[in-house]
């Protein structure tokens, strides 16, 4: 089992954030999983204590550590702030996002057979924050396409790809459109693709690519894509497997990694114990992965595999009336025979 003790940043956010993070916290150190937890806090529970969003020790606490577990973050529509998930990804250069969709056995969904992976380039595209006024009643969004980022993002999907024995990449895209911006994109995906040749790669309109995701995700593998599309992209992927309480996430860098769901911090269900805890579950078996802890990562996933199997405890959104905790507790006793602490 597990012979190291690591340092990992945590932050449980807001919303949802601190019950399926308390779920998250739980089912590690009941898998075996030896982490000394380094609490951070960022957006409004910061900004109540400290008077800021982003306080400055996050972010060196997350490159002094070099990985992150963070729960979700409400951003204030219209009300001047900028996301503070896009500056902290911009800050640590968490360029990119890697999203794996799949079907677990036992839960109700539009398709039993997805397994895809979706890529999306974290830093630039319409996130870059470049808007301004014209005149009243004229606004401007700048899309910010560059060919490093893009051939960043490319060569990041061939080597998951490669590494995990995906055979199929395929570039989303509108350059049907945005000729320049999303050309470019394709330019260098196509470029990267000529580095790869074992790896079959493939080119989809977006709106297309949605159509297709949704009558027939068994034709995807790993989905590589700017920004934007791939934030609209993970959310659809979502709903094929159950829903967003079902989606892990990683934010990854050359020098620092932040593991969070995909979904959002949900402010309605707040306090209210029915989030559906198995997003950021997955997500904290990803970041085992990462550090190297396999066999707790799979015993993770299974117990997670056996809870939903077994189909007595399911959280609201899967048409159960358990709560956040009492899922959590059946994922803990499905846990492999051993490794509870
Ligand atoms: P959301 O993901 O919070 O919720 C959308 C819907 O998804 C919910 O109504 C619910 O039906 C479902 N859902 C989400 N999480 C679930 C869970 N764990 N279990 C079961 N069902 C779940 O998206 P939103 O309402 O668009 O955003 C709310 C806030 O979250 C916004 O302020 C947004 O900016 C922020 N956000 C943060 C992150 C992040 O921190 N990484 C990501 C996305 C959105």
């Amino acid at each position: 089992m597990s012979s190291a003790t690591y340092s990992v940043t945590l932050i449980e956010g807001d919303g949802i954030g601190p019950e399926v993070a308390e779920s998250a916290v739980r089912v590690l150190k009941a898998a075996g999983a030896r982490i000394d937890w380094d609490r951070q806090e960022i957006g409004i529970p910061a900004r109540e204590k400290h008077g800021v969003l982003l306080p400055g020790p996050v972010l060196a606490s997350i490159q002094n550590n070099g990985v992150a577990l963070k729960g979700p973050v409400t951003t204030p529509s219209a009300e001047g702030y900028p996301s503070l998930n896009v500056t902290l990804r911009k800050s640590l250069d968490l360029f990119a996002c890697l999203r794996p969709v799949k079907s677990l056995p036992g839960v109700q969904s539009l398709h039993a057979d997805v397994d895809l992976v979706v890529v999306r380039e974290n830093t630039e595209d319409l996130y870059a924050g470049v808007e301004h006024e014209v005149v009243p009643g004229i606004v401007q969004s700048v899309k910010v396409v560059t060919r490093a980022a893009s051939t960043r993002i490319a060569q990041f999907a061939f080597e998951y790809a490669a590494a995990n024995g995906r055979e199929l990449v395929t570039a989303v895209h509108k350059a049907n459109i945005m000729k320049l911006s999303d050309g470019l994109f394709l330019e260098c995906c196509r470029e990267v693709a000529a580095q790869y040749p074992k790896i079959q790669y493939r080119e989809m309109i977006v709106d297309a690519a949605c159509q297709h995701l949704v009558l027939n995700p068994g034709r995807f593998d790993v989905l590589v894509m700017e920004n934007l599309y791939g934030d609209i992209v993970s959310d659809l992927t979502a709903g094929l497997v159950g829903g967003l309480g079902m989606v892990p996430g990683a934010n990854l860098g050359d020098s620092c990694a932040v593991f969070e769901a995909t979904h959002g911090s949900w402010p309605e269900a707040a306090g209210r114990g029915i989030a559906n805890p198995t997003a950021l579950i997955l997500t904290s078996a990803m970041m085992m992965r990462h550090l190297g802890e396999v066999e707790i990562a799979e015993g993770m996933e299974s117990a997670l595999t056996a809870a939903y199997l077994e189909g007595t405890d399911l959280t609201p959104d899967l048409g159960g009336t358990a709560s956040t905790s009492q899922f959590t507790d059946q994922v803990i006793r499905y846990l492999p025979i051993g490794v509870a602490s």
